[in-house]
């Protein structure tokens, strides 16, 4: 059995009492940082033991995971915050694992975009979650695409690009387009602001922005 275990995204009190007790009872637990979740197993007295798994092993090693699993071992799959194979790793060892027949339970919990849009004001109705935006290459094609949707759009982005993908958002959508962003969702500092794309821009730019950021836009009309 694998299960793909939530982290808190700022909020420690947010873990669950299941992911404690899955992470406490499984064989071993691979994290897309190990010392950012021993640093949380500690925190509950957790002593499973914790080894790699991450965008730079995950082809190496995810045979081997596979292999162990259906000789019988529980692991659970945790990355640094939110769910796992959200924008994080995840997907290619769930993917063996399904393949293979290898039973794989993911826990409800924490994870930034839904509590954004829940919050935004936006229409939550129907959305589309793009994640992180290309940087460079392909990022202007993705961009045109998705001024286009019918529904309210979802990315995630750097604070220190946030002035930036606004503007280019802006470019595509029109200025009045209404948006969102979500900041610090869980702690202390947590804003969510939901304005025309014009306004955000105007707001964000006097600021030195700091922190974790979910953006949304709303639908093309
Ligand atoms: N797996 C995570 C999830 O389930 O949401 C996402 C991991 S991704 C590597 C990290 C990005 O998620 C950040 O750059 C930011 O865009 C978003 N994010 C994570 N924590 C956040 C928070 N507390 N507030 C706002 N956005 C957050």
């Amino acid at each position: 059995m694998l299960y793909l275990v939530p982290t808190p995204i700022g909020n420690l009190e947010d873990i669950t009492l299941r992911a404690l007790r899955i992470l406490r009872e499984v064989d071993r637990v691979w994290a897309e940082d190990t010392r950012v979740t021993k640093r949380l197993l500690d925190h509950f007295q957790i002593q499973t033991p914790v080894s790699a798994f991450h965008a730079f092993n995950e082809h190496q090693v995810t045979a081997s995971l596979v292999a162990q699993l259906k000789a019988g071992a529980t692991f659970a799959l945790a990355s640094d915050a939110g769910t796992p194979g959200i924008s994080d790793p995840g997907f290619l060892l769930v993917r063996e694992c399904v393949r293979q027949g290898v039973r794989v339970e993911c826990l409800p919990g924490p994870t930034a975009f839904v509590p954004a849009l829940a919050a935004s004001g936006l229409p939550s109705d129907k959305f589309f979650f793009e994640g992180f935006l290309p940087h460079k290459k392909g990022r202007q094609t993705r961009l045109q695409y998705l001024a286009t949707l019918p529904c309210t759009f979802i990315l995630y982005e750097s604070p220190n690009r946030l002035v930036k993908c606004l503007e280019q958002l802006a470019e595509v959508c029109g200025p009045e387009r209404p948006a969102c962003v979500a900041r610090e969702l869980t702690k202390i500092y947590e804003e969510i602001r939901t304005d025309t794309l014009a306004q955000l821009i105007a707001f964000y730019k006097e600021k030195n922005v700091k922190g974790e950021i979910v953006v949304l836009v709303g639908g093309a009309e």
